[in-house]
């Protein structure tokens, strides 16, 4: 049986959660099914960190859950699940599921291709990856379910894989990133059971699908945590080769600046909780491949600007054989380096131009960076940012100045 764990010991409140994780809770309840939220939310919130969403567990099954919710929606093909709005939140709705053996499908690494099957709330618990996000909160009761010592470990500052970390890894190698990304976050010390193997293993993710991968450094990058993760993925040996971006951000000898001053940025906003933009990130990390890349062929006799255009395509294209960087994310991406040489135009109508643009603010907050990181003179942006301010006359007079 787990154990229930009362919240003196665990301390969250009903009051804590979001309004709609509880409404959504309570709806499932009245309506006779059991419902937890369950996973990240419970771990953040017993860490004392503000949950970025919530994920509800339930015995009901996807066409019982649509059916008591007006605003909700089935998602998902192969694996149902059920997102309710309330609000402007969105809550994720899984029905408890199993991983059963017998019905597993690998391939010929050991990788699971197959979603799983409904099953008990135990066996919920056991398909997932580490005990601090198996934790089930029952607004009802303020008790937490815990069937793997999750709330301990928490506690202890472990994170400890559920079951046998070298075949959890097989199954699915991104754990491995997870493992790194989650203790990262919270302050974790990965259990050396789960800890060790990654070095061997690490190989097993030039398996995963490049969506998928996306998906994942996504979240490491924009974790708030990038800089430390990045790092610990070294130390742990995922050497070159292995993950798609992390050989860029690792060997840049000339860029190496301009990247790590872009994450700590871009750390320091998620933690201020700022918006940021992945396609302004992405843009830095591999701005140092396209400059080089341009150089090369400008070298070679080629037009300025078609000479960017070229590098930029052909930087894009090596990254997507690895990384499924999303249609609208390389459209942003492509924006801001694009407006760069624009930048070095300070003549005639052209200034004007660049400053109606609607992407200029990216394009010069790329501009600054560049400038901070050493690659260009502070000079240009700190023209830029007084051309945005001054009135019409003096820019004017500030054209021709920079004659
Ligand atoms: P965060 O949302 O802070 O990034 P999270 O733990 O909530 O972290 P999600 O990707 O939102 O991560 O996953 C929700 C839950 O689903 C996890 O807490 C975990 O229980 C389970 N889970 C996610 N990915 C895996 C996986 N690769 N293997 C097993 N379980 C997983
Ligand atoms: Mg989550």
């Amino acid at each position: 049986e787990p154990a229930q764990i009362p919240v003196a010991l665990h301390g969250i409140r009903r009051d804590d959660l979001s309004p709609a994780a509880r409404r959504v809770c309570a709806g499932l309840q009245e309506a006779g099914f059991k419902a937890y939220v369950v996973g990240g939310a419970v771990r953040d919130l017993i860490a004392g960190i503000p949950p970025k969403d919530y994920d509800v567990a339930t015995d009901a099954t996807p066409e019982q859950v649509r059916a008591q919710f007006r605003r909700s929606r089935i998602i998902g093909r192969r694996f149902k699940i059920v997102h309710v709005m309330v609000g402007n939140e969105t809550i994720e709705v899984s029905t408890f599921r199993a991983l059963h053996d017998e019905d597993t499908v690998t391939d010929e690494h050991g990788r699971v291709l197959n979603d799983n099957v409904y099953g008990t709330q135990e066996e919920d618990a056991t398909r997932r990856d580490f005990t601090v996000n198996a934790l089930y909160y029952d607004p009802a009761t303020e008790v937490v379910v815990d069937y793997h010592h999750g709330v301990a470990d928490l506690k202890q500052k472990t994170l400890r894989m559920i079951g046998d970390p070298v075949q959890r890894y097989r199954e699915d190698p991104v754990r491995m990133l997870r493992a790194v990304r989650l203790a990262a976050k919270l302050g974790l010390i990965i259990d050396p059971a789960a800890r060790k193997p990654i070095r061997e293993m690490s190989s097993l993710l030039e398996n995963v699908p490049p969506a998928r991968l996306f998906d994942e450094m996504l979240k490491l990058l924009t974790s708030g945590y990038a800089v430390v993760c990045l790092k610990r993925l070294h130390e742990e040996g995922l050497h070159k080769g292995l993950l798609p971006l992390l050989d860029v951000i690792l060997d840049q000898p000339m860029g190496e600046k301009f990247v790590w001053l872009s994450l700590e940025n871009t750390d320091q906003r998620v933690r201020d909780g700022k918006p940021i933009s992945p396609g302004f990130l992405f843009a830095t990390l591999l701005w140092h491949e396209v400059l080089a890349n341009w150089n090369a062929r400008r070298d070679a006799g080629e037009h300025t600007t078609p000479a960017l255009f070229a590098a930029m395509t052909e930087v894009l294209d090596q990254q997507a054989e690895k990384l499924a960087i999303t249609r609208r994310i390389s459209a942003d991406i492509t924006e801001i380096w694009a407006l760069q040489p624009r930048f070095e135009k300070r003549a005639g109508k052209m200034p004007y131009r660049l400053l109606e643009q609607p992407r200029y603010r990216a394009g010069y907050d790329f501009l600054r960076l560049r400038a901070e990181s050493g690659e260009i003179e502070m000079a240009l942006p700190d023209w830029w940012d007084a051309f945005a301010h001054a009135n019409p006359d003096a820019r004017e007079g500030m054209l021709v100045a920079d004659k």
